[in-house]
Order: structure tokens, then C-alpha cells, then sequence
């Protein structure tokens, strides 16, 4: 039996709107729409003070404004949120040397065995949580929680300034009530057909017999089976550490459209380039996973002159692989990003000023489509 992990999920509250209100008496106790005013404007943060009226993330910032007209409207300030995250990762590598970001303003810390050191995971969470109160003036919501899967969900829970905590034994209880989209993987889409099958929460899930999730969820099935008993195994990983960032869907029913697929493929590169650069990282090779009806899965790899972060350039290799294939009905189509690496040793996410610059430019468009969702701007048609 391996030790038992801790792991942490820290997530700063509001993020883009704290920072701003902070910085800014005059928006403190008001509604607060961080993004740009304008008719393709989107919704990177709401204040919590917007939040009653309908408000949030990634909502077209016309909406927002019918919702809730006397917000105050504030554009993105990539560059400050930037400097206020290198404070907070600061603060976090005082606590551990595993820290796993996972967005500008979020991270994963694997806090097991520190207890010698530091204290309880639980002392440790609320130590940390003062100190970014004390530091920057602004507060974090975090999860505490045998694995990843369960922290995340535990940050989550009480928003904001919250500390959850998930422990082995609260499992059966915490989980099952859920919504099955809570599992890792499981987007909106998987989540309305499973619906249709009257699966709506983790429980519901988990009471399928094995092969009958097999044949509607593929391979991911017992995965999405651990998720829903509390297991997951994957470890806490620095960036420099990454091998590979990658996106499949399972189809419920073969997909005959081509376009629909080129549709799903655009998707998961542009979910892939978010995260390649929101970690700082750039892939040498990608690679297209294809499954047909008849389960053959064939997998096709490109290798780029020079590594990109770049989402036009993963979507055009995608599709000038995925368009090289004669066409078949579609179970399973995947994007991987291979190869990566930071470009330069030693560079992680925040240690370098002039590269920090840059990356957090590049954060703060893709935030407005990443933090809480991710497809909130697209591209045009895939077609
Ligand atoms: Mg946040």
C-alpha cells in the first residue's frame, strides 16, 4: 500500500476582478466585469459582487451588461495579473517544491510527507491561504484531498476564501450526488448523452455495469469509473516534466461528418495551444488519433521544423492529417501535442522576466477563452 498523498488544489478568488478592485477603491463593493466592452466582448471575470445578477465568465459581455447594466466594465490587464501570479507562485514554492500550474492564477501542490516540516496538510493550507491574504490583499479558495481529481473539486466547493477538505472517508458521501460533467473529461456534450440514458450524476454512472460504459464511453470508461470512486493516480507534475498535452473525444455514435470531426479536431488544438502556453511549453511533433466504427484506431504524427505554441499552426498540421485519411464514420478522434519543452533549460512558467512578459500577453487572451471555460472565443468555421 503507497503512502497516502496530499495533494492541494489553490485557486485565487475571482482572480482578474480582486486584483482590480483591489488596485482600485473606487470598483470595491461594486459589480465588476473584467473584459472587453464591445459586441464580440467576452467575460474574463466577474466580481462576486456581479454574480447575483447572472454574471460570469466567458458570457458575451452584452449579456452581461442586460444582466447587471450598472457593472463597471474594466479591460484585461494581462500584464498586472501576470506580476500579482509570479507574487503568488512565490508564496506557493515556499510550500512545496511540487507545484503543478495549472492557469495563471492556479496550481496543484503535492504537499505529502511536509508534515514533518511544515505541519498537517491542513495547517499548511491555512498558512498559505494568510499569506496571500496578508501579502497580496486578496484571498484563495482551496481543495485538500487524497489526489488531484478530488482537490480541484474540493477547492470548488465553497468559493470563496474557502478551505475544503476531501478525506478518503467522505468519498461515498461527496461524490456520488454530483453531476457526471464533474468528471475529468467529461464535457457537456458526453454529459447530454449520457442524460439521454438517465445517467445525470456520479452515481448513476457508477451503477452501470462495466461494458455497458465500455461501449459508450470507449477506453475512458474505467477511468471515468476510478474518477467516480475518488481514484486518480496521477501525480503532481512541474512543467519541465510534461511529455505530452492532449484531447480525445469519444463519439456515442459513429460521426459520418467530416466536418463535425474537423469541428472537434479545431476544438481540441485550440484547447492544446491554451495550455502549451499557459505552461510555457512548445511541442516539436503533434500527433491525430483516429478511431473508425469498426474500433481500428490508426495514429498519424507530424514533426514541425521549429516547436510552436502556436494554435494555428497545431490546427493546420491537425488537419492536413486528419484530411490525409480517406474518410470512414469516426468513433474516437484525439490531438496530442508531443515532445515538449520549454525551449530553453531551466526555463519554468515565471522564472524568466522578459519571457514572463510575453507569456502572460499571450495568458491574458487565451484566459478570456481558458479560465473557466475554454470555448468562449473560437475560431471561425472549421470547414
Ligand atoms: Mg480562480
Amino acid at each position: 500500500m503507497p503512502a497516502a498523498r496530499s495533494i492541494l488544489h489553490l485557486d485565487m478568488d475571482a482572480f482578474f476582478a480582486a486584483v482590480e478592485q483591489r488596485d482600485n477603491p473606487a470598483l470595491r463593493g461594486k459589480p465588476v466585469l473584467i473584459g472587453h466592452d464591445g459586441p464580440r466582448g467576452v467575460v474574463a471575470t466577474a466580481s462576486y459582487e456581479a454574480r447575483p445578477f447572472g454574471c460570469h465568465s466567458a458570457q458575451p459581455m452584452a449579456v452581461a451588461k442586460r444582466l447587471c447594466p450598472q457593472a463597471i466594465i474594466v479591460p484585461v490587464n494581462g500584464e498586472r495579473y501576470g506580476e500579482v501570479s509570479e507574487q503568488m507562485f512565490a508564496i506557493l514554492e515556499e510550500f512545496s517544491p511540487l507545484i503543478e500550474p495549472v492557469s495563471i492564477d492556479e496550481a496543484f501542490l503535492d504537499l505529502s510527507g511536509t508534515e514533518r516540516l511544515l505541519g498537517s496538510d491542513e495547517a499548511v493550507a491555512r498558512r498559505l491561504k494568510d499569506r496571500i491574504k496578508s501579502e497580496l490583499n486578496l484571498t484563495a479558495s482551496a481543495g485538500l484531498a487524497g489526489c488531484k481529481f478530488l482537490a480541484k473539486l474540493a477547492s470548488d466547493m465553497n468559493k470563496p476564501d474557502g478551505l475544503t477538505i476531501i478525506r478518503a472517508e467522505d468519498v461515498e458521501r461527496v461524490l456520488p450526488p454530483l453531476p457526471v460533467s464533474k468528471l475529468w473529461g467529461i464535457g457537456k456534450v458526453t454529459a447530454e448523452r449520457l442524460g439521454k440514458y438517465g445517467i445525470r450524476t456520479v452515481g448513476d454512472l457508477f451503477k452501470q455495469p462495466v461494458e455497458w460504459l465500455k461501449k459508450h464511453l470507449g477506453n475512458d470508461a474505467e477511468w471515468y469509473l476510478d474518477l467516480a470512486r475518488g481514484v486518480d493516480d496521477r501525480p503532481v507534475t512541474p512543467d519541465r516534466e510534461a511529455k505530452s498535452i492532449g484531447h480525445e473525444e469519444t463519439f456515442e455514435v459513429n460521426v459520418a461528418d467530416a466536418d463535425e470531426i474537423r469541428r472537434v479536431l479545431l476544438d481540441q488544438a485550440e484547447q492544446v495551444g491554451h495550455r502549451l502556453r499557459r505552461h510555457g511549453l512548445k511541442a516539436r511533433a503533434i500527433a491525430v488519433k483516429i478511431r473508425y466504427g469498426d474500433f481500428q484506431t490508426i495514429t498519424r504524427s507530424l514533426t514541425f521544423a521549429a516547436a510552436t505554441d502556436a494554435t494555428a499552426e497545431l490546427w493546420q498540421a491537425a488537419r492536413g492529417l486528419f484530411d490525409k485519411w480517406s474518410f470512414q464514420p469516426v468513433r474516437l478522434i484525439g490531438f496530442t501535442a508531443e515532445r515538449l519543452s520549454t525551449g530553453q533549460e531551466q526555463m519554468l512558467l515565471f522564472a524568466d522576466p522578459a519571457r514572463q512578459r510575453h507569456e502572460k500577453l499571450d495568458a491574458a487572451t487565451d484566459l478570456i477563452n481558458a479560465k473557466y471555460g475554454n470555448r468562449t472565443i473560437r475560431r471561425g468555421g472549421a470547414g
